[in-house]
């Protein structure tokens, strides 16, 4: 993590797992285990559609923020299934993940549409959490810039200086994504570097250091001491670990020793 501005973010994205019971127990576990984190940390939990407004409702009074896991660009119309950008807003979303790579693969969602939520998210108030990242296959065969440059590029397109800055952007090997498989510390920085170089082509420096990217793939709490000391890694996108609330908050507590 850098000495510059980005304050590190780091999400829990809870998948298709919890019921709005379960759910509301897991956010108030989490509330109460990151009582005193929040401020030098932000954070967000991104639970199902279904328990946003409950889990909402416990986080209240919190500074845990609250994010969706997709959403349609279009506000409202024939899309059964879908949820909009002002709906999420409406129950309490400050962010959005856009682009997992479970929407990417299992769902067949191209960059275009992940560059139209972005925008979508952004027309209504809420950041866009971009994730990008290549596959096991991609990786071996050398390709893994080419894959990263092609998403940020497409998954990015027009997006204005002003909205970049409220961008986050998930770098999420695929091939470390529910494995247990974490990408090394230093195979992380390379591809984050890598991201922000492009960053920096096309919005210059100054822009460029201050956009936040986040680390994501089988994130533990013992593996983010060390993904955190790296210059271009400012947070993570944790899935499974952030089912659990002691966990999550060892996590986001991984500069106190786990002690939030
Ligand atoms: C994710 O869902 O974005 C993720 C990184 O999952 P996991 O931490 O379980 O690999």
């Amino acid at each position: 993590m850098s000495d510059t501005v980005r304050k590190p973010i780091i999400g829990g994205n809870w998948k298709m797992h919890k019921t709005v019971t379960e759910a509301r127990s897991l956010a108030l576990q989490t509330k109460h285990a990151l009582v005193n984190v929040a401020d030098r940390i932000e954070v967000v939990v991104c639970p199902p559609f279904g328990a946003l407004g409950a889990v909402g409702e416990v986080l209240k009074g919190s500074k845990i923020f609250l994010g969706g896991q997709n959403c349609h660009w279009e506000e409202k119309g024939a899309f059964t299934g879908e949820i909009s950008a002002p709906m999420l807003r409406d129950l309490g979303c400050r962010y959005c993940i856009v682009g997992h790579s479970e929407r990417r693969h299992k769902f067949g969602e191209p960059d275009e549409w992940v560059c139209r939520k972005a925008h979508a998210l952004h027309l209504h108030g809420l950041a866009p959490i971009v994730c990008i990242g290549e596959t096991l296959e991609e990786r071996e065969s050398g390709t893994t810039k080419d894959v990263v440059r092609g998403q940020i590029l497409g998954s990015l397109k027009d997006v204005s200086t002003e909205q970049m800055l409220k961008t986050v952007i998930a770098y999420e090997p695929v091939w470390a994504i529910g494995t247990g498989k974490t990408a090394t510390p230093d195979e992380a920085q390379e591809v984050h570097a890598f991201i922000r170089n492009i960053l920096i082509d096309v919005y210059g420096l100054e822009v460029a250091l201050r956009i936040r990217i986040q680390y994501g793939g089988s994130v533990k709490p013992e593996s983010m001491v060390e993904l955190m000391a790296q210059p271009d890694i400012d947070g993570a996108l944790v899935g499974g670990a952030s089912l659990e609330a002691s966990s999550f908050a060892k996590i986001v507590s991984f500069d106190t020793g786990g002690e939030s």
